[in-house]
């Protein structure tokens, strides 16, 4: 069942065209995990509102990685009930997402690391996360290629790994377009109408949509959008890359995905060839979307200096796209306290693709019961940053 709304031709802005009882605003992951999350509550009519294509933001770029390893509990909560859905995502939806559970190994160079991940993996498994220190020789019968004099020991944990974000967004929009909702693409919001201290919809460049409920699924873009309700969401967009080899024999595909985390450089098998990247920290706030081909190099010389059989590999692609960053390296997710109806869901700072599954069903939750149950998300809260309770991750990569 569909619901295409009215649109009468010639109109101008202003006047109002139709209404919703949800407007989600961004088709990434999360506008359709939570679209089809809260058509399966029955939540009335929703319609998702995508300046672009479903799942060509920041989600396109996604290094598809999914992981348990994280140093706050609301994270590895929110990433465990994601891990059982992607476990079961051709079952659930249809759709085969090419998940590969080869592991995340997180590799220790840094001294002073060391009792962080010690920490970090003590937290994990009390949260029945099968995650593990491993010695240089036990990395080197995972990833037998990586260079480890250097290194001082790594976690790895076997249930990590990695799949494809766009079939799994789509498998999200397909199953809530066949609940009802209605996704319109090319379609971008360019004013969230607030009337006092009530947000009632949103406007289009022709037209309005009423609307009590506005959920903000923006990534990167979200402190402009708030800004048009004169909301301040304190996330930043910085480019991040990723490159892929051409089919390439010399490092075994086995491997799990391997991060060198000092420098936030990672690599994984990708088809017949494998998929890198590592984050220039010195890099300014920005939404360029174009490839740094000196960064590129970078990215290059690093990977050929931790495995060095790269050094024989092709780049066969690279794309740029945004990290979604708040002060904390967490996402803000709620109501956003000034102003009533409006949630945001945004700001995953990197770690937000392998999230999309617990997000639509905590958020509602939140909508439809007045609380998350399935993860207690209130530490993430909006309102943490003006209150200063930061709720540091320090697992990013
Ligand atoms: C290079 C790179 C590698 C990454 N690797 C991983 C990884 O391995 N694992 C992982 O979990 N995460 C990874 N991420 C992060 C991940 O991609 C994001 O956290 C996640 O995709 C965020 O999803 P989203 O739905 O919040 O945002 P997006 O996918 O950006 O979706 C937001 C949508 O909102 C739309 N929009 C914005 N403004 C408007 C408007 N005014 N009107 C209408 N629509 C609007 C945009 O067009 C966009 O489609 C990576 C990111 C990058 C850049």
């Amino acid at each position: 069942m569909s619901h295409e709304m009215a649109r009468p031709p010639g109109l101008t802005g202003g006047e109002v065209t139709g209404r919703a009882d949800i407007v989600i605003v961004g088709a990434g992951v999360m506008g359709c995990s939570i679209a089809w999350s809260l058509s399966q509550r029955g939540a009335g009519r929703i319609v998702v509102l995508e300046r672009d294509k479903i799942a060509r933001g920041s989600t396109a770029a996604a290094a598809g990685g999914v992981r348990l390893q994280f140093s706050t509990a609301t994270n590895i909560e929110l990433s465990a009930y994601s891990m059982d859905v992607w476990e079961n995502f051709e079952n659930l939806f249809g759709v085969e997402i090419g998940l590969r559970q080869q592991g995340y190994l997180l590799l220790v160079t840094d001294p002073s690391h060391v009792p962080v991940f010690q920490e970090n993996l003590r937290l994990q498994q009390s949260y029945d996360v099968p995650a593990q220190w491993l010695t240089p020789d036990e990395i080197l019968e995972l990833n037998p290629v990586v260079r480890v004099d250097d290194v001082i020991g790594a976690t790895f944990c076997p249930r990590d790994g990695w799949c494809d974000p766009y079939s799994a967004t789509m498998g999200f929009a397909r199953a809530a377009r066949r609940h009802g909702v209605e996704i319109r693409q090319d379609s971008e919001v360019t004013g969230i109408r607030r009337v006092g201290d009530r947000i009632t919809g949103v406007e289009l460049a022709d037209e309005v949509i009423e609307a009590d409920l506005v959920i903000l699924c923006t990534g990167p873009h979200t402190n402009q959008v708030g800004a048009t309700a004169a909301v301040d969401i304190p996330i930043l967009p910085y480019r991040r890359m990723s490159f892929t080899t051409r089919p390439f024999d010399d490092v075994p595909s086995t491997i799990p995905f391997t991060v060198e985390f000092a420098r936030g450089l990672y690599v994984h098998p990708e088809g017949p060839g494998f998929l890198f990247g590592m984050g220039n920290p010195d890099e300014p706030s920005s939404l360029d979307d174009t490839v740094d081909e000196a960064w590129m190099l970078n990215t290059i010389e690093a990977l050929c200096d931790r495995i060095p059989a790269f050094t024989t590999a092709a780049v066969h692609a690279g794309w740029a796209g945004s990290y979604e960053i708040t002060p904390d390296d967490n996402p803000v997710l709620g109501y956003v306290g000034e102003v009533e109806g409006l949630i945001v869901a945004a700001g995953f700072s990197g770690h937000g693709f392998m999230q999309g599954p617990a997000i639509g069903q905590c958020i509602s939750e939140l909508v439809m019961d007045g609380a998350a149950r399935t993860v207690d998300i209130s530490p993430f809260s909006p309102g943490r940053f003006k209150d200063g309770r930061l709720a540091q991750e320090r697992n990013v990569i």
